[in-house]
């Protein structure tokens, strides 16, 4: 019996790939996210899943996060998926006029960021993964959507439970009203002709919402040293309410007798509401919950780990996932985490990047000249554990 957490470089994004195998030596998986699906996690499908993914999670729309997923389905149509959990929406365009405006937006999207949509063939056909599912009987029957924390608990059998702690059903009710003012402004726009105002508008959007993203307070590495990490690790950024980030999924994970605690790029406010609930039901007595593996939110952006959040959780292992320009990950969320309180179940904290392409010169610093005086934490970049 073993269970492997993967975490292969997948662009800027997340691609966490749990394999369980049992004792009967029988492989089970779950895959969650794929920003970017490269010929290494192509590999890692055909080799070490045999093609066969027990549980695909997409955790939200965001491209880092649902783009390789899209490649993926398209280019291993033999692939064998036993439930793909994702909130999409199952209304497609009905009429023509409607499918030519839609081919519209499409075409204006992928002219304005070529990056949009991964690749050309996806662009010109299926770009979107919700046209993927509901187009093919095969992906269709397998597929469960508006998974909210309503429903709490999914059992997957040999693949063990999900128990979800994100999106409310109001974040993901929320997600659908900006689609539809955004859709409006989208199509006014387009019916009046005026490609510019269009230009003007949708690169407004998108500087909104990297200016959401790009907050993040900038230090010099001469200051690492134990009094910054303290305060990092005692006080909150503002919190990260991007529409579509506030309706990601997040959940743990328990197989074989392990608890992983995966949080997509989910606002650690809901997060933290519905541990308190995880924590009941599972009769949890200390005030952290000790999981096996934490994927920390949102690539380790400081708007996504709150003081309060990592006062609930706690592990030997955590996990960031990608990068973000020069943002993520953040010295703030690592300060958190190694500067934890000691907790006699954690003997060294882990944190686990899977990219060298993260510029943040402080994490290069703190990885050359470690902070005495502190639980023990190693910062390594590697891209696989084994929890046993
Ligand atoms: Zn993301």
């Amino acid at each position: 019996m073993s269970l492997k957490i993967l975490f292969p470089p997948s662009g800027e994004g997340d691609c966490i790939i749990g394999i369980y195998v049992d004792e009967n030596n029988n492989t089970h998986s779950l895959m969650v996210d794929c920003g970017v699906y490269t010929d290494e996690i192509h590999q890692i499908v055909k080799d070490r899943l045999n093609n066969k993914i027990d549980c695909l999670v997409v955790t939200h729309i965001d491209i880092d996060h649902i783009n390789g997923v899209v490649k993926m389905l398209r280019k291993n149509p033999d692939l064998d998926i036993g439930k793909i959990i994702y909130n999409g929406s199952t209304r497609l365009c009905e009429d023509e006029p409607e499918k030519k405006r839609l081919e519209k937006i499409k075409q204006r999207l992928v002219e304005l960021d070529p990056n949009f949509i991964e690749d050309e063939i996806a662009a010109k056909n299926a770009a979107s993964l919700t046209f993927l599912i509901v187009n093919s009987e095969k992906w269709r029957n397998i597929w469960i959507e508006n998974v909210t924390t309503e429903q709490q608990e999914m059992n997957l059998g040999d693949l063990g439970k999900l128990y979800f702690l994100s999106p409310t059903k109001e974040s993901l009710e929320a997600l659908e009203e900006d689609y539809k003012k955004e859709y409006v402004r989208l199509f006014y726009e387009m019916e009046n002709g005026s490609s510019g105002s269009l230009r003007e508008l949708v690169l407004r959007y998108r500087e909104k919402r990297e200016k959401e993203i790009n907050r993040e307070c900038k230090i010099s590495a001469s200051i690492v040293n134990e009094a910054t990490l303290k305060k990092y690790a005692s006080t909150n950024d503002s919190i990260d309410a991007s529409i579509s980030n506030n309706a990601s999924l997040a959940f743990v994970w328990e197989v074989a007798g392990k608890k992983c605690l995966l949080l997509g790029d989910a606002n650690p406010r809901i997060v933290i509401e519905q541990l308190e609930e995880y924590r009941k039901s599972r009769n949890h007595q200390d005030k952290s919950i000790l999981f096996d593996v934490v994927k920390i939110s949102h690539h380790g952006s400081s708007h996504n780990t709150t003081v309060e959040l990592m006062s609930l959780i706690d592990s030997c292992n955590f996990i960031i996932c990608g990068y973000n320009s020069d943002v993520a990950p953040s010295l703030q969320t690592i300060a958190k985490i190694i500067m934890k309180e000691p907790n006699p179940h954690v003997s060294l904290r882990h944190v686990f990047m899977n990219t060298h392409k993260y510029k943040n010169s402080e994490i290069e610093f703190l990885k050359k000249n470690p902070i005495e005086d502190i639980p023990e934490y190693e910062l390594n970049v590697k891209t696989e554990i084994d929890l046993g």
